[in-house]
């Protein structure tokens, strides 16, 4: 048996005739970049997760640099951002001329940890940096209080989230303004790279909208300086289509991670992810954690599975944070899971009889 970590020329070839037919619409009524494909998704993405907003973009780095713009945060300026992530959330801090500080993750959920990010607000913190991490949400209850009682603004990335939510409210709807990446990888994917924006308050909505569209909101308003960052017609076509499968698909990450969890319940040396309570995980990772990874790992890949670690070196770790001169007893959690932290195959396209397969392995090992 070989199982790859995803599957997406399945998913490609199953939606093969939905998706020529969108694209032919597009190319026949164009324009290939914004205009009404676009404006459609917006408004479909909007009504999903009944936010009166969505300002498409053209990636999800993208989006939380114009978040992070719009919101003031520059020179001078402190964010507060998890060890545990992938990297956008940290290097869009910078591209602003502000702070990335970091905080470390619940050892439990991997999400950021609110005592850590308490410690580290200071008198130049102006945002925090809510990253709903492998598909689960953030203590938003609890970030967005110390967020209240500090002034602050709560950036959240729902980059790794879409459909996840916490005390029944869905990821990128509880903070200032929610980030999304339609990365072809992500819970709800693009066949390149798209990302948006979703907000409840309209000034801010506007200006991100003007932000990724060379300060206006049409071709020749420049009413400031801004960037090109826009989605297009055909990405925008994709995830049309696609968002109706998104509940769908969210289940059966969900059903598959319910499998390996009752399988693997009972092995020794591994350590299985865990749902806060009040958590809906949208399991985009399926994440294990094992002090014989190397050894795990390479006996599952001669057995043809492949896995991916997410992520091999903690962030404040990184070569491009070495300025920083942070050290691993700053975030202990960070730097244990760097060492430990293995993803199974976990994505709508895998079958039962694999996660069987794939467990059995685990259980040979
Ligand atoms: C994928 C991802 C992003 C960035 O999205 P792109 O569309 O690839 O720029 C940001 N944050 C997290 C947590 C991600 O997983």
């Amino acid at each position: 048996m070989r199982i790859p970590f995803l599957n997406l020329a399945q998913q490609i070839a199953d939606q093969k005739n939905v998706l020529t037919a969108a694209f032919e619409q597009v190319l026949q009524q164009g324009p290939l970049v914004g205009g009404a494909f676009v404006k459609n998704f917006e408004t479909k993405f909007a009504d999903y997760f009944h936010v009166p907003h969505c300002i498409s973009t053209g990636n999800g780095t993208d989006s939380l640099f114009a978040a992070l713009k719009m919101l003031g945060i520059g020179a001078g300026h402190e964010v507060i951002t998890p060890a545990w992530s992938w990297i956008s959330t940290a290097e869009t801090i910078t591209l602003t001329g502000a702070k990335p500080v970091f905080a470390d993750v619940d050892p439990q959920t991997y999400t950021l940890s609110v005592d850590e990010v308490a410690k580290k607000i200071t008198r130049h913190t102006k945002a925090i940096m809510a990253v709903h991490l492998y598909g689960q949400c953030c203590n938003m209850t609890m970030l967005n209080e110390l967020a209240r009682q500090h002034n602050l603004f709560v950036i959240e990335d729902g980059a790794q989230a879409h459909g996840a939510q916490h005390q029944g409210q869905w990821a990128g709807t509880m903070g200032t303004v929610g980030s999304f990446s339609f990365y072809p990888t992500k819970n709800l994917g693009a066949l390149g790279d798209a990302g948006c924006l979703i907000t409840h308050n309209p000034t801010l909505a506007e200006q991100l909208r003007r932000f990724v569209n060379h300060g206006g909101l049409s071709k020749d308003d420049h009413s400031m300086e801004g960037m090109n960052s826009r989605m297009d017609a055909l990405q925008a076509a994709v995830l049309t289509y696609r968002i109706d499968q998104l509940n769908n698909g969210n289940k059966r990450r969900q059903a598959i991670a319910g499998l390996y969890s009752e399988s693997l319940a009972t092995q020794h040396g591994l350590i299985l992810p865990t749902t806060a309570a009040n958590n809906t995980h949208v399991v985009h990772l399926y994440v294990i954690r094992t002090q014989q990874r190397r050894h795990v790992q390479q006996k599952l890949a001669d057995a043809g599975i492949e896995t991916l670690i997410h992520y091999p070196c903690a962030l404040p770790f990184e070569p491009a944070y070495a300025y920083l001169k942070h050290s691993a007893n700053e975030f202990p959690v960070a730097a244990q899971l760097q060492h430990e932290v293995l993803s199974l195959p976990c994505h709508p396209y895998l079958s039962d009889a694999e996660v069987a397969y794939i467990c059995e392995s685990i259980k040979k090992i």
